[in-house]
């Protein structure tokens, strides 16, 4: 498959679900939702919350093309994050990645030695060759050790993010709520969670050499 070149920072690739500085911090005007049910944006888009109704962080805008700034390679974009996780999309280069009997791709930071089956995940999968390689290459924590997993049953389980207060104050650390949580409302979500079912690990080097 012919795929375009990925867009690079000082020789380093940079994924897809990372923001730049070069974009500004979007605002959140927070207010509560018709009925005092929830909590809801005052100025809120189509794109503001998830399919089944969860408020979305927005992130950071977009940077012009070519415009300035640096990758925040500690952050991810929410809505990118979620849209990844929602249709399967690889985190590194956006796109779908190769279809395969075995399941999609995951690296988990961490040795092979933990039990991958039903863990709870953050990353979108990824393309095994090149984002893959190019991940454990460049990602300080997936050097230090990684467990790559073919996942035949990746399932949408809920949201990660801060529960708000009537009085629209953050209620504390980030919390993970699944889909039929009814604080959901109260959620201000910034991570798609994903439940890997169907896992088997794998050799990313017998992977890509395929
Ligand atoms: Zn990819």
């Amino acid at each position: 498959m012919n795929r375009p070149e990925l867009p690079r920072f000082q020789g380093r690739v940079v994924p897809w679900i990372t923001p730049w500085s070069g974009g500004p911090t979007l605002p959140e005007p927070l207010v509560l939702a018709p009925g005092g049910r929830g909590i809801a944006y005052a100025d809120e888009g189509v794109r503001d919350r998830t399919y089944d109704g969860v408020l979305l962080g927005r992130g950071r805008a977009r940077r012009a093309p070519g415009g300035g700034g640096r990758p925040l390679y500690d952050q991810v974009d929410p809505r990118r994050q979620h849209h990844a996780a929602d249709l399967l999309l690889c985190q590194i280069c956006g796109r779908r990645p190769p279809p395969s009997p075995r399941g999609l791709l995951w690296l988990l930071p961490g040795a092979a030695d933990h039990p991958a089956e039903d863990a709870l995940v953050l990353g979108p999968p990824l393309c095994p060759d090149p984002c893959a390689l190019l991940a454990v290459a460049q990602c300080p924590a997936l050097a230090r050790g990684h467990t790559a997993v073919r996942v035949r049953y990746p399932r949408a389980w809920g949201y990660r993010g801060v529960l708000h207060t009537t009085d629209l104050r953050p209620a504390g650390e980030p919390v993970q709520l699944p889909h039929e949580d009814p604080r959901l409302p109260w959620l201000l979500a910034d991570l798609a969670v994903t439940r890997l079912m169907g896992c088997a690990v794998v050799d990313l080097a017998a992977e890509t050499a395929r």
